[in-house]
């Protein structure tokens, strides 16, 4: 099944927000083994709506549209499209009530008329009551085509999207599909494609796409089959090939999970607590670790000791090895790991110090240059990094590499087998 995108909104176009309901749409459909071969955005009006629409419908058989479906004036998507499929509008009693019953329990009176609008559907529609917003998500099917129109704001659409429409085509695709995501850090994405090359190549059931994000690879491997336990059975060696090619770098193979989703649950594990030590990356480690509900199991304390001063007063840092050696160098990262776990009783420190630039960057340390430390069980494992990019983009890989020698350092103490 082919897939056209369509997002709506004239902010779009001036650019005033970014279109992030595209980015996740395209994904969802990419879980669904569904092609996306357009996405376009079109602005608040009438005839451009209707051409794109039109265009939409003849070169794809399902065409998502997202946004222009509010009570206001220039919410226009529903209308149009019911126009270039040929379709009526009617009202719907049950939205109508729905309606009703969210004015109500918001104390809203005076409602606009125009805002009853919103109980309108073309005729033959399955609607999807939207459990964050007013307006419903909607499915016209007509002449073997289907168009879906979702509303704009990302907390209406992402829940009616995983819980409703993902099932609704499900339901619709003849045979199974099933897609099982690997997540990986520490390669870059051509290595990653250089190491999987073979698989690439003769790839025609199960399907390999890499999507590359800040120092990590994401891998998602997809079957079809006529059965759900086909699909699965075609996914299992493929899976446990790239895992075996990738070892311990692979961090996950649950799509729902993140690096740090994967650290505190080590933590948490092996009865661990942890305190950062942070430079550079000033409290964004730190950040990344209390972003995970439950970190306070695990967090200890988050020390950002940016100056040489607070280097020597809360982590201990000797003063010999910070003229000896620099702030930025493996020894102070050795110390800071240390003094970390020293200051706190934690069981674990992580420490980063290096240059994020663009100044203080020298020839025999450039900006890019990070030193990370890990101190656990009486042993502290140091890396040098040399990261590429500005000050935002080293600061981030910096964080993600942190995260991942702390999950390894976990590991290769912990874990058994
Ligand atoms: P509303 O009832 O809020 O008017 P709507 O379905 O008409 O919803 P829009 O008016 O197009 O949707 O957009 C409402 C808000 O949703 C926008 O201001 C924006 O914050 C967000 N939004 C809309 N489209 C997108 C998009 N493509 N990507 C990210 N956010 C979006
Ligand atoms: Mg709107």
């Amino acid at each position: 099944m082919t897939v056209e995108l369509i997002s709506v909104g004239t902010e779009l176009l001036l650019g005033n927000i970014v279109n992030t309901n595209s980015q996740y749409l395209s994904e969802k459909c990419a879980m669904l083994g569904l092609s996306v071969y357009y996405q376009t955005t079109v602005g608040d009006n009438r005839e451009r709506m209707t051409e794109v629409i039109r265009t939409a419908l003849n070169r794809a058989d399902l065409i998502i549209l997202n946004g222009g479906l509010g009570p206001t004036e220039d919410d226009i998507t529903k209308d149009v499209c019911a126009e270039v499929m040929g379709v009526k509008l009617i009202e719907d009693a049950d939205i109508r009530s729905r309606l009703a019953d969210w004015y109500r329990q918001r104390n809203r009176k005076d409602i606009p008329e125009s805002n009853w609008r919103q109980a309108l559907v073309p005729e033959g529609a399955v609607v999807f009551p939207n459990e964050n917003g007013t307006a419903p998500g909607l499915a016209l099917e007509k002449d073997g085509k289907t168009a879906i129109l979702l509303p704009g704001p990302p907390n209406e659409l992402y829940p009616m999207m995983e819980n409703q429409i993902c099932p609704y085509i499900q339901k619709r695709e003849s045979g199974a599909i099933r897609s099982q995501m690997i997540k990986i850090c520490g390669y870059g994405e051509s290595k990653v494609e250089e190491m999987l090359l073979d698989l690439i190549d003769s790839q025609k059931n199960p399907t390999l796409a890499t999507y590359a994000k800040t120092k990590e690879v994401h891998l998602r491997v997809t079957a079809r089959a006529e059965t759900d336990e086909e699909a699965k059975q075609l996914l299992k060696p493929v899976v446990k090939e790239i895992k075996k090619r990738f070892g311990a770098a692979v961090y996950t193979t649950d799509e729902k999970e993140n690096l740090e989703d994967v650290v505190v649950r080590l933590l948490k594990k092996y009865e661990l607590t942890v305190t950062t030590a942070e430079s550079c990356t000033g409290g964004l480690l730190a950040g990344r670790i209390v972003n995970v509900p439950g970190a306070s199991d695990v967090f200890r304390e988050g020390y950002i000791t940016y100056s040489n001063k607070a280097k020597r007063k809360i982590l201990d840092v000797s003063k010999t090895t910070l003229k000896k050696y620099g702030a930025v160098s493996e020894q102070t990262a050795r110390e800071m790991a240390a003094g970390g776990v020293f200051a706190t009783d934690a069981d674990v420190c992580i420490a980063v110090t290096g240059i994020a630039g663009p100044d203080g960057g020298t020839e025999e340390k450039p900006v890019g240059l990070v030193y990370i430390a890990c101190y656990l069980k009486d042993h502290v494992s140091v890396e040098e990094f040399r990261f590429q990019g500005n000050r935002q983009k080293i600061r981030e890989q910096t964080v993600v590499q942190a995260l991942d020698l702390l999950r390894r350092s976990i590991l290769k103490n912990y874990k058994k087998d």
